[in-house]
């Protein structure tokens, strides 16, 4: 059988398009991708055409058929998505998944993904972090996510589009408490990058005063729980009272 390469595109730069990235995809017998003519025009701008189809999660079966019945004849096929890594928070994974299942090599060609890129330079703790990728578009669904990940101590990442920015981070300030901190990556990559830094309240505030502060892309951080935080002060306090009894006790 043939190969299928998972390849990942830009979040917004051209340039971040890897050299590798560029000869697969104008190598492959065939491309599939989420918008043909999304795609159309990235193979475009370097200079490339190639034949297309469109797959999604929900496809019917039989756009998956062809894919996997051009791969067992022998053809190379690239899968991408119109923007960063396939498969996150991206169509793809039941193709991958059906092509391992009849001994397709799937070869993956990274490139840029914009949880990562956010995280890079978020200066929030990377060394253990939560994707979450889009929570729900319903208030009760995403008020009880984030229910479920208040005392998660991984540093917390999700995707979030404009039109439900300040809704998603109102509910964040309502369950994890507006004092939790949190970083905005707005934009990766593009003219308008933009990090927001600060607790839940303040980035909203700040969000809420910038013209364009609800438009584009967001990548949404949230620093982890820290259990050191109340229950331990409190048992400082007691430390300090303890110190005071024993002082006075003293000669
Ligand atoms: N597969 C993509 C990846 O690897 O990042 C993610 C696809 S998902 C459908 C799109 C979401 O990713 C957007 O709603 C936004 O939350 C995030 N995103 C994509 N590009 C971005 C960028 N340039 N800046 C900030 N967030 C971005």
């Amino acid at each position: 059988p043939g190969t299928l390469y998972i390849v990942a595109t830009p979040i917004g730069n051209l340039e971040d398009l890897s050299p590798r990235a560029e000869r697969v995809l104008s190598t492959v017998d065939l491309v599939a991708a989420e918008d043909t003519r999304h795609t159309g025009r990235l193979l475009q701008h370097f200079g490339t055409r190639k034949p297309m189809i469109a797959l999604h999660d929900h496809n019917e079966r039989e756009r998956y058929q062809r894919v996997l019945d051009e791969l067992q004849a022998g053809k190379s096929v690239a899968l991408v998505s119109d923007a960063g890594t396939p498969l996150i928070s991206d169509p793809g994974y039941v193709l991958v998944r059906e092509a391992r299942a009849l001994g397709v090599k799937v070869s993956p060609v990274p490139g840029a993904c914009a949880a990562v890129t956010a995280l890079s330079a978020a200066g929030l703790p990377t060394d253990r972090f939560l994707f979450g990728g889009f929570l729900s578009a319903k208030r009760s669904a995403r008020k009880a996510a984030l229910e479920s990940l208040r005392r998660e101590l991984a540093t917390l990442v999700f995707y979030e589009s404009p039109h439900r920015i300040l809704e998603a981070l109102a509910d964040m300030a309502d369950v994890l408490g507006d004092t939790r901190e949190v970083v905005l990556g707005r934009e990766l990559t593009k003219a308008f990058e933009t990090f927001y830094s600060g607790s839940l309240a303040e980035v909203i505030e700040a969000l809420q005063s910038d013209a364009h502060g609800t438009r584009g892309e967001f990548v949404v951080m949230v620093r982890g729980y820290e259990p050191s935080g109340e229950p331990q002060s409190e048992s400082a306090l007691d430390e300090d009272r303890l110190l005071e009894l024993l002082l006075r006790e003293l000669p």
